[in-house]
């Protein structure tokens, strides 16, 4: 009877020593996916229709006013 005890105790201990393992590993997993993701990217409203458009693929007019599309930066 005491052995079967030692023996619940030392498998209960092994299987606590390998989740916290298993826990340990997950995390920079979790950290190097945030880092793949790119960073947020500022929104401008486009100044003829109002739509938001990512500052990357707006069209700008000479005084520097952002459009959602060529179209719109013509028409003004
Ligand atoms: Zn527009």
């Amino acid at each position: 009877m005491k052995y079967l005890l030692l023996f619940i105790v030392v498998i209960v201990g092994l299987m606590l020593h390998k989740k916290r393992r298993a826990a340990e590993e997950q995390l920079p997993q979790d950290r190097r996916r945030a880092q793949r993701l790119s960073p947020p990217e500022p929104m401008h409203a486009c100044t003829r229709c109002g739509v938001h458009v990512p500052a990357s693929r707006c069209v700008w007019d000479a005084q520097r006013r952002p459009y959602c599309c060529a179209e719109h930066a013509r028409q003004g």
